[in-house]
């Protein structure tokens, strides 16, 4: 790093980096972690009728599911109402059970899942390292209701990010180069200078990468993409970074 410049700081393409924005599920905040035990929660609550299958099964099922019908919402072809419905009526047709109604079940879901949210192991104390360093922001796929929840309940990243994107907001989703377009407009800089640190290779590397945007992938493959930054946890990206 050269002395005097504290924002100038290389990666693989050696180039500057003036803003680094984030990914907020399961690169920030653990999500999947929160998938599993809220699906445990609503296993528990309607005991009579899922515990014929392990959870394993369940989550596996679910995530499946779900991942179809969110690159579905993405491309325009499902609304949001046919999201929030279609992922618990195709999961209980997926684990044959007929005698919970899939509105019932969501509902539940969507009680207990605000309840399980936490940060990724290492990833508070890194996202304050960066921020001391960098200017910072949070660009999310998401529902604007949820993840503005999620920053209430972790109030430093708002705190903390000079730009927060949230793709219902904008109405578009990663990796949709019009919602790289106006993170990067937030952001004030150049698009080879941002930083974006996430774990999808869709929507974070494949989406970065298109925009023109350096990527640092959280739990990626490095075999997958020589173009990037891997790393495992967070402590090797600070490494690498600060
Ligand atoms: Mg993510």
């Amino acid at each position: 790093m050269q002395p005097g410049n504290p924002q100038a700081r290389s990666t693989k393409t050696e180039a500057r980096i003036s803003f680094v924005y984030f990914d907020l599920d399961d690169t920030l905040l653990d999500h999947r972690k929160a998938e599993k035990a809220t699906l445990a929660d609503c296993q528990e609550h309607f005991a009579g009728h899922l515990s014929g299958h392990s959870l394993a099964h369940i989550q596996e099922t679910y995530d499946r599911l779900n991942a179809t019908l969110w690159r579905d919402y993405g491309a325009g072809i499902i609304t949001k109402s046919d999201l929030k419905r279609l992922r618990f009526e195709r999961l209980l047709t997926a684990l044959e059970v007929n005698t919970i109604a899939p509105d019932v079940l969501g509902e539940h879901y969507l009680n207990r899942y605000a309840h399980h949210w936490s940060w990724i192991e290492g990833a508070e104390a890194a996202f304050h390292a960066i921020a001391d360093r960098f200017p910072v922001g949070i660009l999310t796929n998401g529902f604007k209701k949820i993840q503005h929840a999620k920053l209430d309940r972790f109030p430093s990243l708002r705190e903390r990010a000079a730009s927060i994107v949230i793709s219902e907001e904008v109405g578009v989703m990663k990796p949709n180069s019009a919602l790289f377009a106006h993170a990067e407009e937030k952001a004030r800089v150049p698009p080879e200078e941002i930083l974006y640190i996430g774990d999808s290779l869709h929507s974070d590397v494949e989406g970065g990468r298109n925009a023109g945007w350096q990527v640092a992938w959280f739990r990626g493959e490095s075999d997958l993409r020589s173009d990037v930054h891997v790393f495992e946890d967070w402590g090797d990206l600070i490494a690498h970074l600060l």
